[in-house]
């Protein structure tokens, strides 16, 4: 257990909602259901954050970590095997790929440290909790997740796994066949 926690300025869902929105806007991929997560992250993010260096870094050097954002460099780097499940269409490494852009676009100068003693971060303010919404919102914007009649529909579409598909329809509250 760490004795640093870190801490994000607030986020609502539908902020981070409507910032995975405008990402999508920002490349003309608004209504396009499957989200080129790899291609973003290696080519597009920093054009929307300058200060982002992409690297993709062989295992060792994360330890069991698939991936990681430096807060305060902006270094944004991904494990070698999960990058290459990623470009595979993977849909659990597209994911985690997407979570560290989550990381990426709204943690790199903005979190707080802060010893673990105080507690439990609450979720709008957690860096995890807000990648994961991120996450999700890029790769199943909300307007074309509600198209969606089942959870197979929702994998087949956005390229995520049941897990995530699932998790997605309790996010939204929306009643789709199981
Ligand atoms: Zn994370």
């Amino acid at each position: 257990m760490s004795d640093i926690i870190f801490e994000a300025p607030p986020r609502s869902g539908d902020n981070i909602e409507d910032l995975a929105d405008a990402v999508r806007q920002a490349f003309g991929l608004l209504d396009v259901p499957y989200f080129p997560v790899v291609p973003f992250v290696e080519l597009g993010i920093q054009h929307l954050n300058p200060g982002i260096m992409f690297d993709v870094v062989e295992g060792d050097l994360l330890g069991a970590r698939m991936g990681a954002v430096n807060p305060l460099t902006g270094q944004f780097m991904v494990r070698e095997d999960i990058y290459d499940a990623a470009v595979q269409g993977q849909p659990r490494h597209r994911f985690t790929v997407a979570h560290e852009a989550g990381h990426a676009m709204m943690h790199v100068g903005t979190l707080n440290r802060m010893p673990a003693s105080v507690g439990k971060v609450p979720a709008f303010r957690d860096p995890e909790w807000q990648a994961n919404r991120f996450a999700a919102a890029l790769l199943m914007p909300r307007h074309l997740v509600r198209q969606c009649t089942s959870v197979a529909e929702i994998m087949q579409r956005f390229g995520v796994s049941r897990e995530c598909a699932e998790f997605r329809i309790k996010t939204l509250k929306l009643s789709v066949l199981m």
